[in-house]
C-alpha cells in the first residue's frame, strides 16, 4: 500500500469528530428541554441536540435522529413529513419525560437547500424525489449518521429506542455500535405528501406501517 492509500484509508475510518461548545434551557410547547450546541471543527457545520430528563441513565433511551429540513420543519412545508416527524417526536419524548432529539444539518437528503428546491421543481414537472436527485447527479441520500455517534457518546447513550421509519439509519447507527431499537414514526400524510411517501417507501425502503420491528435487538 502506498502512504497515499494509507493516508485515504485512515481517512476513510477516521471516526467523526464533533465538539461541544454550548448549552442552555429551551423552553418548548411540549417541555423545557436542554439545548446543545456542537460544531464539525473541520468545516464549522453547527448541530444541535435537544435532551430531557436523566438521558444517560435509566436504559433505552428514546431518541430521534432528525435531519435538518428548513422547508418541512420551520415553513410548514405539506410536500414531506419531516415537520409532522419533528413535532411527534418531541411531544413523544415529553411525554415519557426522557429522551433526545439530535438535530443534524444535512439539509435535503444532504444536497442542500438549493439542491433540494431545484429537485422540487423536477418534481413539479413529474419526476419523484429519487428521480428528481439522479436527474441533478446526486445519489438518493447523501445523508450520514456518522456525526450522530460523537454526540450520543457525550451524553452516555448506548441504547436506543430511535423513532423513524427509515432502515438506513437504524443500520447505520448499529454499524457504529450503538443497540438500536426501532419504533415507527408515520404521522399520516397530506394531500401534497403521498406521492412523496410512497417513493419514499417504494425506493428508499422506509417502513410506514405502526408497526414496530418488535422484541428486543440484542
Ligand atoms: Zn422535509
Amino acid at each position: 500500500m502506498s502512504p497515499t492509500d494509507s493516508l485515504r484509508r485512515s481517512a476513510a475510518v477516521a471516526p467523526a469528530t464533533v465538539e461541544w461548545r454550548a448549552s442552555c434551557l429551551l423552553p418548548t410547547r411540549w417541555a423545557q428541554f436542554e439545548a446543545h450546541v456542537f460544531v464539525e471543527p473541520a468545516t464549522g457545520k453547527e448541530h444541535m441536540a435537544l435532551a430531557l430528563g436523566d438521558v444517560a441513565g435509566g436504559g433505552r433511551l428514546l431518541a430521534r435522529v432528525h435531519s435538518e429540513c428548513l422547508t418541512g420543519d420551520t415553513l410548514f412545508s405539506q410536500r414531506c413529513d419531516c415537520g409532522a416527524q419533528l413535532e411527534t417526536a418531541l411531544r413523544r419524548i415529553a411525554t415519557a419525560g426522557r429522551g433526545l432529539l439530535l438535530y443534524l444539518r444535512q439539509e435535503g437528503r444532504g444536497i442542500g437547500l438549493m439542491n433540494k428546491i431545484r429537485a422540487y421543481a423536477l418534481q413539479d414537472r413529474g419526476a419523484d424525489t429519487v428521480e428528481a436527485n439522479h436527474a441533478l447527479g446526486f445519489a438518493d441520500d447523501l445523508r450520514s449518521y456518522d456525526i450522530a455517534a460523537p454526540m450520543l457518546r457525550r451524553f452516555g447513550v448506548t441504547a436506543l429506542d430511535l423513532m423513524t421509519n427509515n432502515p438506513r439509519k437504524v443500520e447505520a447507527l448499529s454499524a457504529l455500535g450503538f443497540d438500536v431499537r426501532r419504533v415507527p414514526l408515520t404521522t399520516g400524510g397530506t394531500a401534497f405528501n403521498a406521492a412523496y411517501l410512497a417513493t419514499k417507501a417504494s425506493k428508499l425502503g422506509h417502513l410506514l406501517s405502526e408497526e414496530s420491528d418488535g422484541g428486543d435487538s440484542t
